[in-house]
């Protein structure tokens, strides 16, 4: 009966274990994703993107978000994508190629 209960036991804590690893995994995983990244305007494709003020008219309703940026190529003021570093050049041409077929 003992050694059963120590063997359900085991179990349970792997497989906790595991959860709480497969959880780790993930977040580390996001974080490695997003640290790249950069804020880009999706109007003229600039990274020099400034945040907003706090208090300036714009505060946001959770108060978690403050996510607002302006964007000091076109004045742009709204959110900003993140994307990864090697994704700019790509965005700036997407916006080129918009652009042009707006035309
Ligand atoms: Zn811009």
């Amino acid at each position: 009966m003992a050694a059963w209960l120590a063997y359900a036991i085991t179990l349970i804590i792997t497989f906790l274990a595991i959860c709480l690893l497969i959880r780790l995994l993930r977040r580390l995983s996001g974080r490695a994703a997003y640290l790249p990244g950069v804020r880009i305007c999706p109007r003229c494709g600039s990274t020099d993107i400034s945040p907003r003020s706090p208090g300036s008219g714009g505060a946001s309703l959770t108060g978690v978000l403050p996510d607002r940026y302006v964007c000091n190529g076109c004045g742009y003021l709204d959110l900003f994508p993140t994307i990864g570093r090697e994704g700019v050049v790509a965005f700036r041409k997407e916006i080129e190629k918009r652009r042009k077929n707006a035309r």
